[in-house]
């Protein structure tokens, strides 16, 4: 396989099938009649009712909590999240510095600060770095479960702990994702989850919070679920329960037809995640020693969701190619899926990290970003390669020749040097 020129210099291709290879998420039969049952049923639900409390219910008895509301968006999710832990003006969030924005950006809208703290050579949470971030106004600190590997989350319990944070996650990644066997998404208060379409559980758009906590609950209807939901699910003897016409005033109700698509599809999740698991084994056992790819450390605790395969590349490995020559000669393999991560990404590059106050009245420019900069989270951001995992037993083959692909690229890094 390796005795072909490279495919950029003029040699045979590796990955003979022409993309796309990968698609997400996969709609079947199943999909098709729940939604369109659905279309005839009820295209809005302003409570919690039919197919918005078959998702709620499932999602809460697939993760094993007490609560699920499910939104617009993951990044809707977040907001309620935030804003019904109780997290205000002047209050600080540890979030890790490589991510996507949304984990961080809806904190801005609750007049709350975003403190970025690096992350380690995993790609993870670098518990020194948010040590030192930790101040007096610190109120939470955020797990985001990135790719799917799920952080450790033994650390970042005892980190919350020790340092009295309430402890968030943005599962986002990481749908049925497991740490010592508990879903990813139930270690901390509350967990906010996306449903976007490439997510590991996609509603095509959507999301959802978690939480065992009920008043936590109820400030989250009462940020984005108002008028009859609230009406018909905070007791009258709340003291909340007056504001519930207006709730606080946003509305960011996930779409009946969306509900629909997630609760086929989480009939499928299990299978889904069991299909990846699989398929990335495969790649990770054909990658395994290769020169200028390092495979993500996986302890033995975490079940990935494998939202995607991140690959460290080393350059130094390979007499110094560059990773976008290294890219581009994979692309030519055929092997066109592999990329390198887009917007999730160091937040700190972004200008409404820097520059807040352009768009945002009441912060100040210029404020919050240490002049030391986010070094491993630009570095690692850097050096990932990132390939898709495929859950099906037919795309097997594919998965296989896109490491045929990356193995041929590193055995003949010195042609293209
Ligand atoms: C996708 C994503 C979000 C935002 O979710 P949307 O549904 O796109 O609004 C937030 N955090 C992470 C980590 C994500 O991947």
């Amino acid at each position: 396989m390796n005795d072909s020129p490279l495919a950029l210099l003029g040699g045979e291709p590796a990955v003979a099938v022409p993309g796309r290879h990968f698609a997400w998420p996969p709609i079947t039969d199943a999909d098709r009649q729940a939604v369109a049952r659905q279309m005839e049923t009820a295209v809005s639900i302003p409570d919690r009712s039919g197919v918005i409390a078959d998702l709620e219910d499932a999602l809460a008895s697939c993760l094993g909590v007490r609560h699920v509301v499910t939104t617009c968006t993951g990044t809707a999710a977040l907001h309620s999240m935030y804003a019904a832990a109780g997290i205000g003006p002047g209050d600080e969030v540890i979030v890790p510095a490589l991510t996507f924005h949304a984990t961080a950006t809806p904190l801005f809208h609750l007049g709350a600060h975003p403190v970025l703290a690096d992350v380690d050579d995993r790609g993870q949470l670098d518990l020194d770095d948010a040590a030192r971030r930790v101040t007096a106004r610190t109120k939470a600190v955020v797990a985001v479960h990135l790719w799917g590997l799920p952080e450790d989350m033994d650390a970042l319990t005892s980190f919350a702990d020790e340092h009295e944070l309430m402890l968030l996650e943005d599962g986002s990644h990481a749908h049925g994702a497991t740490w010592n066997g508990q879903r990813t998404g139930t270690f901390g208060t509350a967990s906010a989850f996306s449903l976007n379409g490439p997510k590991p559980l996609s509603a095509g758009e959507g999301g959802f919070v978690a939480t065992d906590d009920t008043e936590l609950y109820y400030r989250v209807l009462l940020h984005g679920q108002y008028n009859k939901r609230c009406r018909r699910e905070i007791p009258v003897t709340h003291p909340l329960a007056r504001f519930a016409v207006t709730g606080m005033g946003l509305k960011l109700r996930i779409h009946p037809l969306a509900a629909a698509l997630a609760r086929a599809q989480l009939t499928r999740l299990e299978e889904h995640l069991t299909g990846r698991q699989v398929v990335a084994a495969r790649m990770c056992a054909a990658l395994e020693g290769m020169p200028g790819i390092r495979l993500p450390a996986l302890p033995v605790a975490a079940r990935p969701s494998w939202y995607a395969l991140p690959l460290r590349y080393e350059p130094a490995e390979l007499g110094g190619l560059p990773i976008e020559r290294f890219l581009d000669a994979l692309h030519a393999e055929g092997a066109t899926e592999a990329d390198q991560p887009g917007s999730t990404c160091p937040l700190h590059t972004h200008p409404l990290f820097q520059t807040p106050g352009t768009l945002l009245p009441g912060y100040a420019d210029g404020q919050g970003l240490p002049a030391g900069g986010f070094p491993a989270a630009d570095y690692v951001h850097a050096m990932t390669l990132k390939l898709p995992v495929w859950h099906h037993e037919n795309d097997v083959r594919l998965a296989d020749a896109y490491a045929t692909a990356i193995a041929k690229v590193a055995t003949h890094a010195k042609d293209l040097l």
